[in-house]
């Protein structure tokens, strides 16, 4: 059956598209996700879903056309004048002020330099939130022997660990000290000197880390290295620390319990009679008494401690990133008092017991020319008791 013939224009049984003043729902919504909801004209940028004072949020955006509606309009003569002039390809999306200020001096403002604000602002939020952030992350590990064994991370441990970062290899990027036998003086030279090189070659150009700019690090040594090793990371880069716990499914994985935050405190074990003279004790994992502490600690020496409230020191107190986070702080409050209490000190007698991503911190979160010197001391049965280690110089901190 033959169709009837077209009355006039706009009739339904009109094959003629109908020209309306009214833009279709679905133009004015791709419009506004093209133009990322903010002017189009050139420079001004300005969000347009909420009031530019109040901030209340509404549709304060125009819809305007490059070619006008009726030839009598802005534009309205030019021989680009689309077939369909609601078509998205004649629209802007606009304030106020740009509305009336490129319909008022269409001279000023032809066809061609309207498309090309529109084309150039649309190119540009297409652009701009197709960045995805970066989930990569640089797997570090230091390895050395702890009680004659080195510890091996499975991958599918670092990958669940630090998820949802993905690792940017499988292998990761390792600090080796497992060659290094002898726990003695010429050890802890040997194996700062390698800590430094390597830590040197990982921040270096064309390094994985210049390009993840993120580190997930997972170190086991002894404590006085770990310290040290904070020390030369630099702070320029976002680094997670991770910790092996003693149970769950994946022990380097932080848990995700919920209960109460760990809680610390800092208090004087002992006010010392010369103000040049401070210590500081750190009684996490495991509790010092003051008569622990070796003979450099006399009593001209202020002792101050940092311990857990309300709970006795263990080895597995440390739970949560944001148990870490809030030790940090404590860590930095206690230093800050130090240098307030004691404004000429040049050094801190140092006594960690204290899980491995804690003693990382007391390095990377010292400040250069700012704090005093660390010498820090390590809790070797073998060696009676405490030993000083090392002594840790803020200002190493070289990459910042
Ligand atoms: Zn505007």
């Amino acid at each position: 059956m033959a169709k009837a013939p077209p009355k006039h224009p706009g009739s339904p049984s009109s094959p003629v598209t109908p020209v309306g003043r009214k833009i279709k729902e679905s133009t004015r919504i791709v419009l506004a996700v093209a133009a990322g909801g903010r002017c189009e004209f050139r420079g001004c940028n300005q969000f347009l879903f909420e009031h530019p004072l109040t901030l209340k949020a509404g549709n304060y955006s125009e819809n305007a056309h490059i070619v006008a509606f009726s030839q009598e309009g802005p534009r309205g003569e030019s021989s680009a004048r689309p077939r369909d002039i609601n078509a998205l390809s004649n629209l802007m999306l606009l304030c106020k002020t740009d509305h009336t200020h490129i319909d008022k001096n269409p001279s000023d403002f032809p066809v061609d330099a309207l498309k090309s604000y529109k084309a150039e602002h649309e190119n540009r939020i297409r652009h701009v939130t197709g960045l995805a952030p970066n989930m990569r992350t640089t797997f570090v590990q230091l390895k050395a022997k702890i009680g004659g064994d080195a510890v091996g991370i499975p991958i599918h441990n670092v990958t669940e660990a630090v998820a949802p970062r993905y690792p940017s290899d499988t292998t990761g990027y390792v600090i080796n000290l497992t060659d290094l036998e002898h726990d003695d003086d010429a050890f802890v030279a040997s194996a700062e000197k390698t800590i430094a090189t390597k830590v040197r070659r990982l921040y270096e150009g064309g390094s994985d880390v210049q390009e993840t700019r993120h580190i997930s690090l997972f170190a086991l040594a002894p404590i006085h290295l770990l310290v040290y090793l904070g020390t030369r990371l630099s702070n320029k880069m976002t680094v997670d620390f991770f910790q092996l716990h003693r149970d769950g499914e994946n022990p380097w994985a932080w848990k995700k319990t919920a209960g109460p935050a760990v809680k610390y405190t800092s208090r004087v074990l002992q006010r010392g009679t010369n103000n040049l003279q401070a210590a500081l004790v750190l009684s996490l994992s495991g509790a010092i008494d003051l008569s622990q502490l070796p003979a450099q600690v006399t009593r001209q020496h202020t002792v101050y401690e940092i311990t857990l409230a309300r709970r006795t020191p263990s080895t597995d107190f440390l739970r949560r990133r944001k148990d870490l986070q809030a030790f940090r702080r404590a860590y930095r409050d206690t230093l800050a008092k130090i240098r307030k209490n004691h404004p000429r000190v040049r050094e801190i007698e140092l006594f960690p017991a204290v899980p491995a991503p804690a003693a990382i911190v007391c390095g990377y979160d010292l400040l250069p020319k700012i704090d005093p010197l660390l010498r820090v001391y390590d809790n070797d049965r073998n060696r009676g008791g405490f030993t000083l280690r090392t002594t840790i110089n803020p200002n190493d901190k070289q990459y910042d």
